[in-house]
């Protein structure tokens, strides 16, 4: 159960719906939307009655959400949520695309990635400079470097910075470069980053974990949600299965399963969720038809030489033809590619 205080509710008239939810024997927490105070009743039984709270001084509503997940659910909010990155919507009617290396190498590498996503017609790009390997023997990434050739890519260019931020202690330096803050697979879980994410009011991109359900998912969204950040970016990136044929599975079906049951916005990385560079321009395109509001997608100028993913990253010829295809797909659905 979720109570929406009216704007101009009082600490007093707040203090007396917690002390209320206190007697009953249940916990709350807070949470704020749109200048809304959100209160939001913890461990609630269906049967907790909505008259209990509806005629309290200053309650505008109260909404009854029989799912684990409360903040991110329709029923909470019906509209799509859209999220403004500094004036690129995401979200909304227009498609996004997010583009770049997997991992920021030098200054040449990603002036020139820079270069040829701009000139794709793309407006983000991606680049790691924390970068979560699986072996401590592979490249880990520039760190601080990496953020500042971002910054510098930026200037040059006008395009939106996505990065991954991959520990709490980091969330600072990478929240003053980043203008959307990736958390990878292997954090997705990870609660204490993404309360601190939660404080933000940066947008989060949050990808699946390789073996995340829907409602975990969710959940960990919702966590950021919780503390009151409501810019979350959900990413299908592929899941671990029995198939061996690619790196992971892309679970295309999560997107209209999101686009049922969630407002937040999802896009899908066909980089990671293939593992392989010839079957990310089809993913792509069955993302899209599939309803994603976007792609998160590895280009490298020479693949070949990639210090990490070469084998999933596309050729900047290619990714100029991903976006052609997908523009086409888009309008056959009613949307754009921004
Ligand atoms: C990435 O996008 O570079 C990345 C590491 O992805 P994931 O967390 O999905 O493995
Ligand atoms: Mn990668």
């Amino acid at each position: 159960m979720i109570i929406v205080m009216k704007k101009h509710a009082t600490k007093d008239d707040i203090q007396n719906v917690l002390d209320r939810i206190l007697e009953m024997g249940y916990n709350y927490q807070i949470s704020y939307s749109e200048g809304n105070t959100l209160i939001v009743v913890l461990d609630s039984q269906p049967e907790l009655g909505k008259e209990k709270f509806i005629f309290m001084k200053n309650v505008d509503n109260v909404i009854q959400i029989n799912k684990p997940y409360k903040l991110t659910s329709r029923e909470f909010k019906s509209d799509n949520t859209v999220i403004d990155v500094d004036g690129i919507k995401i979200g909304g009617e227009e498609i996004v695309v997010i583009a770049g290396p997997c991992s920021i190498e030098n200054e040449d590498q990603l002036m020139l990635s820079a270069e040829i996503v701009k000139n794709a017609g793309i407006k983000f790009l991606r680049g790691g400079a924390f970068k979560p390997r699986t072996s401590p023997y592979s490249f880990q990434g520039l760190g601080e470097g990496g953020l500042k050739l971002l910054a510098k890519a930026r200037e040059k260019t006008g395009l939106k910075i996505v990065t991954e931020v991959m520990d709490s202690a980091e969330v600072d330096i990478v929240a003053d470069y980043a203008d959307v803050l990736q958390i990878g697979a292997r954090n997705m879980q990870n609660t204490k980053l993404l309360q601190i994410l939660g404080k933000l009011r940066k947008p989060i991109l949050l990808k699946r974990s390789f073996s995340a359900t829907l409602n975990e998912f969710l959940l960990s969204a919702e966590y950021i949600l919780n503390k009151g950040n409501e810019n979350v970016i959900l990413c299908e990136r592929g899941i671990r299965t029995f198939v061996e044929y690619t790196r992971n599975t892309l679970d295309l079906n999560i997107v209209p399963a999101i686009k049922q049951i969630s407002h937040l916005p999802i896009i899908v990385d066909p980089s990671h969720g293939t593992g392989k560079s010839e079957y990310v321009i089809p993913m792509s395109r069955a993302a899209i038809a599939a309803g994603a509001d976007g792609l998160l997608v590895e280009m490298h100028p020479n693949p070949e030489n990639a210090s990490s993913d070469g084998e999933q990253s596309l050729t900047p010829q290619n990714l100029t033809k991903l976006v052609q295809e997908i523009k086409v797909i888009a309008n056959s659905i009613g949307r754009k590619i921004l």
